[in-house]
């Protein structure tokens, strides 16, 4: 089943983008809809998708601890 974006992102995407800190603060990524959500859920609510969640790789925490050192200053 393809996976589709129905423009519903656009009314509820969070107001800004493009930042990989973001997944610092809960917010979520979809790929199909290239719009991020400020949302516990797993799921798109646009397009039924999987949301990206905090990276899992060794390389991404490396980058993400650099990230926070950087948020705190
Ligand atoms: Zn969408
Ligand atoms: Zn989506």
């Amino acid at each position: 089943m393809a996976l589709l974006c129905k423009d519903l992102c656009q009314k509820h995407k969070a107001r800004f983008e493009h930042s990989k800190g973001m997944y610092l603060n809960g917010y979520r990524f979809c790929r199909v809809c290239q719009v991020w959500f400020n949302t516990d859920s797993l799921y798109c609510i646009c397009c039924g998708g999987r949301l990206g969640a905090r990276p899992r790789s060794k390389k991404s925490k490396l980058l993400l601890s650099k990230m926070v050192v950087l948020v705190k200053q």
